[in-house]
């Protein structure tokens, strides 16, 4: 394991590297526990570099086994090899030389899973971003990129499939039950997108042809018997492939494009070229395992890792500090693809959720980052939120900024000016300047400033003049690091509606830029002054989240209410009905607190109804509506102080009261939405299937009893109603006989099923109140819980830490403790799995005193440990410091 080195790299620090690889030729001997690697790489010395450099290679954990020098044996003395890199002096000034060198590494006692591992019988890689220095010596770097070829060698019965990236050249027997294979990728890459994979598996097999003609080889390879449940992933892939060369001219460049599912596996997936290696949540679905949302990920992922092939692959970034021009922009087409797949609105709904849930606090806390950021510790750290769903979101403001017209001119500039190139923001955000000749230079403050601006909006209306005066501010919070911030350049998009909910055009507007309803904040305070303006118009502002900022804006309910009835964009609407429930929802949250009877405004509840039961509406927004923010929302709403237990009181409450007052709407939606036929996972029967299943919630609030809940259980046919009705009984019902024979029940049914296993384990680590960590503790004794596989471990513990604050952050500190505990546990094996769940912990400091001071205990627990990986080392002394 690497433990810390106190090392910071420095995005000033950046320099190219002395020597150019020219080809890399690697072949692989496999074994369990001794897989030799021979590394062939060709150099010649960078024009104008320094003539006596050494050549620094990285490593990690590595045993050099062999080394030699054109084929030739190297005098000891001519280079130094440790673990964590190899240095070889007296190279060739001006010819080109080869370096050949051997190394034998175990994947077997590989629990990292970076590098080279084993996972349920096969042999894997993960090389993003610093797992390829864990099989050779390497310039281990994304602006270092060669062709490669890939030679694999291994027991052929245990291994049949042998397969890298690039193109298949041959295959022949190798003696002694071995065979071999080899692969060459003409594309240039960098190291952290190779890929190998060895072992038995199934394949589903489809082709696509592309754009000019071409007929692109597709597979898919998954565990045997598993193959029926790969066919959605196939088609999402089809889709994905079609749509990037609709949207963005972009078209597969190799013969072959290859997906494997892996169930022990740190992220979502990897893009490695022309061979996605995938956590195999987000390959395999059929109705009966798997729920609307997991459906809707694969479609995402697969999309996303499909993208990367132009944004990441084709184009990659010169240093890490570049992350986001892979991440964000990649992320922005894959939301792209899902809102031109389904629904836009409500997917535009769920990324905001998401953002706000999961982006705010990070952006708001002690991990605060610019999405570009200039200095790490640990760059596993850097795979945030921040640089992803902040990274896009950026990218939909230049978007928003140029229109489709220029934003797509921009896109076509970028991958013609830099394809095969590893490149910087800098030169992405000069395409769109070059494209559509505006200024972007305080626009790039979204990428180096941190922290979410806040933005404070209040009108004025002059009937005599008819002119709406609005006065906009601009504030954008301190962040470790970064004290004092300029003004940025905030995009909003905005509407004028009359009381009649039409839509108010001016006549002129004056103080700010308006294009079309986008709405330019580029001053600290600007007074905007719109004309002819002929009765009181309500303002809707930040429509479809044009710009990730908090805004404070003091809109009357009636206004609200208008809008959340007339807008005619449907973010915009959500958004209304979320302003209108929140207050209510804070409130109440302070009324426990001071044990005070919770009130709750009926204009929102009747709002609330009203959309519903609004058969005008889409199915799937009007469950989006339905779902009020999470208590960790209203906790960060509340901004400290907070007392999870009056929260989940508070929450409950309000709860209570919309199902008491909407039992009848409840009860209508619960029959109505009730799908027939044949189950399809297609967005408009995942929706109603998301309504009905809000219905049946809310019915079960005022139930006081499970009957219900059971017997939707017992009526469900497919994973996304069987497990919504299990997570109400658990939920809702915990201590019943019906939850315990529900649960029971389904474990007996999936125990074959890990996917669903994780479910089972994720919904009772949901269950709130104090009992949750004894439960939680019980349940890792479980014999099917198994502490190896990183699904597993988030399912239990990162839903206990990230999604159970009444019983993670229970009063006593036991939670924290606990937590402590196995973070330390779990770095020994895979610190970048640790170091994950341990950011659970970063808004520690907003609890009220009490608990805040048990957190702090357990944190400083972890920080006085020693060993410390260095993953682990840099969140705990951030969030501490
Ligand atoms: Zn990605």
């Amino acid at each position: 394991m690497r433990t810390d080195t106190g090392q910071i790299v420095n995005l000033a620090d950046y320099r190219p590297t002395d020597f150019v690889l020219e080809r890399v030729d690697l072949t692989f001997d496999l074994h369990p526990t001794e897989t030799k690697v021979e590394a062939r790489l060709i150099f010649h010395r960078r024009e104008g570099s320094d003539p006596k450099a050494p050549l620094v290679l990285d490593g990690d954990e590595l045993v050099l086994s062999g080394l030699l020098l054109d084929q030739a044996e190297l005098p000891t003395g001519q280079y130094d090899a440790t673990p964590d890199g190899l240095t070889v002096r007296d190279l060739p000034e001006s010819t080109p030389f080869e370096i050949t060198i051997t190394t034998v590494i175990n994947p077997e006692a590989n629990t990292q899973l970076m590098g080279l591992y084993r996972t349920g019988g096969i042999y894997c890689t993960q090389c993003e971003a610093e797992g390829f220095r864990r099989i050779t010596y390497f310039p281990d770097r994304p602006d270092v990129l060669a062709p490669y070829t890939v030679n694999i060698i291994a027991d052929k019965q245990a291994n049949p499939l042998l397969l890298s990236n690039g193109n298949f050249l041959g295959g022949a027997g190798y003696g002694e039950g071995r065979h071999f294979a080899a692969w060459f990728d003409p594309h240039p890459k960098p190291s952290y997108l190779f890929a190998l994979v060895a072992g038995d598996l199934g394949v589903v097999e489809d082709t696509f042809t592309t754009m000019s003609g071409r007929e692109v080889a597709l597979k898919i390879y998954v565990e045997h018997g598993k193959e029926p449940r790969a066919a959605y992933a196939m088609d999402a892939l089809k889709r994905s492939m079609k749509w990037d060369e609709e949207r963005f001219g972009r078209e597969y460049d190799l013969d072959i494009f290859m997906i494997v599912a892996v169930s022990d596996f740190n992220m979502g997936a990897m893009e490695n070229k022309g061979l996605n290696v995938f956590n195999d949540k987000y390959v395999l679905a059929d109705p009966e395992t798997a729920t609307d949302a997991d459906y809707a990920n694969i479609e995402a992922i697969i999309a996303h890792e499909y993208f990367h092939n132009w944004t990441g692959n084709r184009i990659t970034c010169r240093d890490w500090f570049q992350l986001c021009l892979k991440e964000g922009l990649t992320v922005y087409r894959d939301h792209e693809f899902s809102a031109d797949e389904r629904s836009r609105p409500v997917k535009r709904i769920a990324e905001v959720r998401h953002l706000k849930s999961e982006q705010f606090p990070e952006d708001s806390g002690p991990l605060a980052h610019p999405v570009r950021p200039t200095t790490y510790r640990e760059i596993n750290n850097f795979y945030t939120t921040t640089v992803y769903e902040k990274g896009s979101e950026v990218t939909r403001m230049i978007a928003t900024l140029l229109g489709r017209d220029l934003f797509k001119k921009g896109m076509d500039l970028y991958f013609d000016r830099h394809d095969g190139q590893a490149v910087t923001i800098e030169d992405f955000v000069r395409c769109f300047e070059d494209a559509s000749g505006r200024d972007l230079a305080q626009f790039s403050l979204w990428y180096h400033q941190a922290g979410t601006p806040l933005v404070t909006a209040s009108g004025t209306y002059d009937a005599d003049g008819k002119t709406f005066t609005l006065s906009l501010e601009q504030m954008v919070p301190a962040t470790p690091g970064q004290a004092v911030k300029k003004p940025m350049h905030i995009p909003l998009r905005m509407a004028l509606l009359a009381e009649d909910g039409t839509a108010i055009t001016p006549t002129s507007v004056s103080g700010a830029e308006l294009t079309d309803d986008v709405l330019h904040l580029t001053e600290q305070a600007q007074e905007i002054v719109f004309h002819g303006i002929p009765s009181r118009p309500v303002l809707s502002l930040n429509r479809s989240f044009s710009t990730p900022i908090n805004l404070q804006f003091n809109q009357s309910a009636a206004d609200l209410v208008l809008i959340a009835r007339y807008e005619t964009d449907h973010f915009a609407r959500w958004q209304a009905l979320i302003d209108l429930g929140l207050p209510n929802l804070l409130q109440a949250a302070r009324d426990v607190r001071q044990g005070i009877a919770v009130n709750c405004d009926s204009a929102f509840v009747d709002a609330l109804l009203a959309a519903a039961n609004d058969d005008s509406l889409e199915p799937a927004f009007r469950a989006q509506a339905l779902a009020l923010p999470s208590e960790a929302d209203i906790a960060r709403e509340l901004g400290g102080d907070t007392d999870p237990d009056a929260i989940h009181t508070a929450r409950q409450a309000i709860l209570k009261r919309v199902a008491e007052t909407g039992k009848d709407i409840f009860a209508a939606l619960y029959d109505s939405m009730k799908t027939s036929g044949p189950f399809s996972p297609d967005a408009a029967s995942a929706g109603r299937r998301a309504l009905r299943n809000a219905a049946l919630s809310y019915l079960s609030h005022m139930d006081g009893a499970p009957t219900r809940a059971k017997a939707a259980y017992d009526a469900a046919d497919n994973m996304t109603d069987l497990s919504a009705a299990l997570t109400i009984l658990a939920h809702q019902f915990p201590d019943t006989t019906e939850t315990a024979a529900a649960l029971e029940h389904f474990r007996a049914r999936f125990s074959e099923n890990a996917l669903v296993i994780d479910k089972w384990f994720a919904i009772q680590a949901g269950i709130p109140g104090p009992e949750a960590l004894g439960r939680i503790q019980r349940l890792m004794e479980a014999p099917l819980f198994k502490r190896s596989n990183p699904n597993r471990m988030r399912s239990l513990l990162g839903t206990f830490a990230f999604a159970n604050p009444t019983g993670f952050g229970r009063a006593d500190g036991a939670g924290y403790n606990f937590l402590a505990d196995e973070i330390l546990d779990i770095d020994q094996r895979n610190p970048q799995l640790a170091a994950r769940i341990l950011t659970s912990m970063r808004s520690w400091r907003l609890l009220e005193p009490v608990r805040a001071d048990h957190a702090r205990s357990a944190l400083v627990r972890i920080e006085r440990a020693g060993g410390l990986s260095t993953d682990v080392r840099d969140i705990v002394d951030r969030i501490l410091k």
